[in-house]
């Protein structure tokens, strides 16, 4: 939306030229701001208008319908945790699916696993894969792994049809629900994605922030409790790009052998961890697995109640 650009007056700016600033009626009355050194990439696909920059201080950043999706210097802090946090509660996954997460942040982080066989990835926008390939190789470098499939569609559909059992964790890195991840976040496409895991398998998705999207998370909680007859637990983390700071994830475990979400069972080994062409871990680690489903009491007391 167009924004009036203001004289800075007592650093009272609503938008100051020259910056990015996140706009949305998800957030209302607030906008991250980021100094842009470079407008790199602008472009429309069918589902969405997709902006790169490089910024002065978080690298260069991608951007969905003017919302941040990923930048240089924090996309560690999301990527690690969304992957890590429901690999590391279970032994040997063999078959992940990924929705969202065109990128490929998410598929540098679950291929560092050598116990998988099969990493199969849903994104919607063929544009997002096309320009994280060009301008964000630390994160396409997930692509790159011989057990990635890529599948250009729309993940709720993909889900739908997916054979009953296959999958021991599904993970979902999706926008936020308006635009075409809107359906992500609805009780039908949990339902498909617990028929899809086979017993005991996870789901990790991302479930917004506990400062902003309390009402979100509410139905998110009430959904996945009817439907994920294991574990259901949130957990958050922070990273500096996201509107508020934070991110939650929602992580779920189907019926069949228990999943302890906090207590993680595998602990990423120092080679999975330093590997060669994806770099070291820089966040996750089992402390902060750990940590991450410490909830403060406003969320603790909702999210409990469920
Ligand atoms: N990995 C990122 C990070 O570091 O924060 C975040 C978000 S990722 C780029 C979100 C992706 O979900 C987008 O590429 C978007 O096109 C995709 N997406 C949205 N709706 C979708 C749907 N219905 N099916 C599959 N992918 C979808």
């Amino acid at each position: 939306p167009a924004v009036p650009h203001e004289k800075k007056m007592n650093g009272i700016s609503a938008v100051i030229p020259g910056w990015f600033s996140e706009l949305s009626p998800m957030w209302p009355g607030e906008a991250h701001s980021l100094k842009v050194e470079k407008i790199l990439f602008q472009g429309k696909s069918d589902y969405q208008n997709v902006l790169v920059f490089q910024s002065s201080t978080y690298g260069k950043v991608l951007v969905l319908d003017g919302v941040i999706q990923v930048a240089e210097r924090d996309e560690c802090a999301y990527q690690e945790m969304i992957a890590h946090l429901p690999l590391c509660s279970i032994s040997n996954p063999k078959k992940v699916l990924v929705i969202g997460g065109g990128d490929g942040g998410v598929l540098r982080e679950v291929s560092r696993y050598s116990s998988v066989v099969q990493i199969d990835i849903c994104e919607i926008d063929k544009m997002v894969v096309d320009v994280s390939k060009q301008f964000f190789p630390h994160l396409a470098v997930g692509y790159e792994d011989p057990r990635v499939t890529l599948h250009i569609g729309d993940g709720v559909a993909f889900l739908k049809d997916a054979p009953e059992g296959t999958y021991d964790a599904v993970i979902v890195d999706s926008s936020d629900p308006i635009g075409p991840a809107q359906e992500l976040f609805e009780k039908p496409f949990f339902q498909s994605v617990a028929k899809a895991l086979r017993p005991g398998g996870v789901v990790c998705t991302q479930a917004e922030s506990i400062w902003l999207h309390m009402h979100i998370i509410e139905g998110i909680v009430s959904a996945c409790c009817q439907i994920f007859k294991g574990s259901v637990n949130y957990a958050w983390t922070t990273v500096p790009t996201y509107p508020s700071g934070a991110i939650g994830f929602m992580l779920c475990s189907t019926e069949g052998p228990a999943v302890d979400f906090q207590h993680p069972v595998y602990q990423i080994d120092e080679d999975e961890a330093s590997n060669k062409s994806k770099g070291p871990l820089k966040f996750y680690n089992s402390q902060i697995h750990s940590a991450a489903f410490c909830l403060p009491s406003f969320a603790k007391r909702v999210i409990d109640s469920k």
